[in-house]
């Protein structure tokens, strides 16, 4: 089935006002500190640029890709694709995400900034599904908490389509084959 707009789950203004709030969360605890926000590509890049624009002291920015671990879901096996160039040890990591779903992608990613001997490391992540859960990894900063549905926009794709939409949305059916599955 092709796939449209169902719902808007968060607006724009949602948006604006989450991306606000979480902003001041982080230059309350990160002011004076010169942090690396860490983005996690791709669906991170939308949420970094509006975030980082919101704060007003020195920091510097970073990108990781790694793959979907589909296929190996259970045993949370992440690949790097593209790996961060600056040099982490003895930096205030914050690592920036998109969503949190399982929380495997984002355990994995923990061990390995860990690895780097960082002064420190928090998770800053746009959007959470906390009911979708299988490990228990901490995120010290939570834009949004959403119910267990599959969402695009802002960042988020479906099959690499949507990330430009500047609202979160859930996807539906038109009711039309999609030939392109
Ligand atoms: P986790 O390892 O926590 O299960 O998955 C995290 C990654 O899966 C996210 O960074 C994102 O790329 C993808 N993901 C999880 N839930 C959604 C969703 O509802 N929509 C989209 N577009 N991607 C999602």
């Amino acid at each position: 089935m092709g796939k449209v707009v169902a719902d808007i789950l968060l607006n724009e203004q949602e948006i604006k006002s989450m991306v606000k709030r979480v902003a001041a969360e982080i230059k309350r605890d990160y002011e004076g500190k010169k942090p690396v926000l860490v983005g996690v590509l791709r669906g991170s890049v939308v949420f970094l640029a509006d975030l980082i624009r919101e704060l007003d002291f020195e920091l510097t920015i970073d990108f990781i890709s790694v793959s979907s671990y589909s296929g190996t879901k259970s045993t949370g096996v992440v690949r790097i694709i593209k790996d961060t160039e600056q040099d982490l040890s003895g930096k205030h990591i914050i690592l920036v995400e998109d969503i949190v779903d399982t929380g495997l992608t984002l355990s994995y990613l923990r061990a390995l900034f860990m690895d780097r001997m960082p002064a420190s490391l928090a998770v800053c992540s746009a959007f959470d599904k906390p009911d979708c859960r299988t490990v228990d990894v901490p995120v010290e900063y939570i834009g949004q908490a959403i119910p267990d549905k599959f969402v695009v926009g802002y960042g988020l794709d479906y099959k690499q389509e949507y990330r430009n939409l500047p609202y979160l949305a859930i996807l539906g059916d038109d009711g039309k084959e999609d030939n392109n599955e």
